[in-house]
């Protein structure tokens, strides 16, 4: 590792070229929803960033955040992204195990103290001291608060270290919590989903880099960029639900010919996340284009927010009549049908069914 090593210096002795930074660059502002004349400068200023020390803990997690990262593989950007910092402890990446691993992040969080990134996944249990979840014979708790301390900001990568997740889900035999009811004197940014997409993960890091501080938030802790806008707000079947098209079972008619799956559950109105616009496994689609809806999963709580299969307790029927409506009247049936969301959603929200298990078979 050489925290005094630029990106510049890094990418030009493995031999990549100018055009292919460029290019890189270019991604990257629109992964962070910058304008394209902003490329120039993310150039220089990536060519130019110091690589930081990493640290990534691992609480009570599936390992699916990690996953989920590390099978991107089209375009190459997550590996320029590796390129970009120095992960010096990841539990499941690393290739030293047992007292050289603990090593490794001991000797990182000393050398690099106030300027290293703490990424967590995972949720910390707080019930009977911590004991659910140990590494090395120490609680998450004891090893979260102490690298904590030296860490220039702390990125809580999925819904578990963001807001608790499965962990957490009643009846939370664990006393699982997230990362940000524990640490209140640093920097967080919350990536929330399960798992969350693997560029927004990267391009919250690029965005430290270029820019040396975290993204714009929202007022969860995530970053607008990402999570500005619900799924449903830029879902290609809007139209569908817009018209009161709408699939009854996953392979009627309805289904068949792509229509909204609001009654099938889908949660898209009420889940805020890049879904539909960054998509997965390279940009290749996402889990609407596959035929099943939203489940919610970067939003807080949506384990016990109610079946995946339950419509939202919002009538389809008012959505007609205030397309209707809006028609009479001459607005456009869109702006209306907006108004009705952005009015109903947090109301929608609380109304949310306890799951059961009936509401899975
Ligand atoms: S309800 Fe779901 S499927 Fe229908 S338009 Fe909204 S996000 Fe898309
Ligand atoms: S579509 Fe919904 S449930 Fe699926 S990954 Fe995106 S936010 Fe999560």
């Amino acid at each position: 590792m050489n925290e005094r090593e630029t990106l510049g210096e890094r990418l030009a002795q493995q031999g990549i070229s100018r055009r292919a930074f460029l290019k890189f660059c270019a991604a990257m502002a629109t992964m962070m929803a910058l304008p394209p004349g902003s490329v120039s400068a993310i150039a220089a200023a990536l060519a130019s960033a110091k690589r930081p020390s990493v640290i990534w803990l691992s609480f009570q997690e599936c390992t699916g955040c990690t996953e989920s990262l590390t099978r991107s593989h089209s375009p190459t950007l997550e590996s320029l992204i590796f390129d970009m910092i120095s992960l010096d402890y990841h539990h499941t990446l690393q290739a030293a195990s047992g007292h050289g691993a603990e090593k490794s992040r001991e000797d990182a969080m000393r050398e690099f103290f106030g300027s290293y990134l703490l990424l967590v996944d995972g949720s910390i249990p707080l019930k009977d001291g911590g004991i659910y979840s140990t590494i090395a014979g120490r609680t998450n708790l004891d090893l979260l608060e102490e690298a904590a301390k030296g860490a220039a900001a702390i990125v809580a990568v999925g819904s578990c270290a963001a807001f608790g997740g499965l962990p957490n889900a009643q009846p939370n035999p664990t006393g699982a919590v997230a990362v940000s009811d524990i640490i209140r004197d640093k920097p967080i940014v919350n990536i929330s989903g399960c798992p969350p997409i693997p560029a927004v993960i990267t391009g919250v890091l690029a965005h430290y880099l270029t820019f040396g501080e975290l993204p714009v938030l929202d007022d969860l802790g995530r970053p607008k960029a990402f999570y500005g806008e619900t799924i449903h707000d830029r879902c290609y079947r809007r139209p569908f639900y817009e018209q009161g098209k709408f699939a009854k079972t996953f392979d009627d008619e309805g289904a068949r010919n792509g229509w909204c799956l609001y009654e099938l559950g889908c949660k898209g109105p009420t889940t805020h996340n890049a879904c539909a616009t960054t998509k997965w496994n390279g940009g290749a689609g996402f889990p609407i284009e596959a035929g099943h809806g939203c489940l919610g999963c970067s939003e807080p709580k949506f384990w016990d927010a109610g079946s995946f299969y339950a419509p939202l307790p919002s009538p389809t029927a008012d959505v007609a009549s205030v397309a209707q409506a809006a028609a009479v009247v001459g607005a456009g049936a869109a702006v209306a049908l907006s108004a009705l969301d952005r009015n109903k959603r947090k109301r929608v929200q609380q109304a949310r069914e306890k799951l059961t298990v009936k509401d899975l078979t």
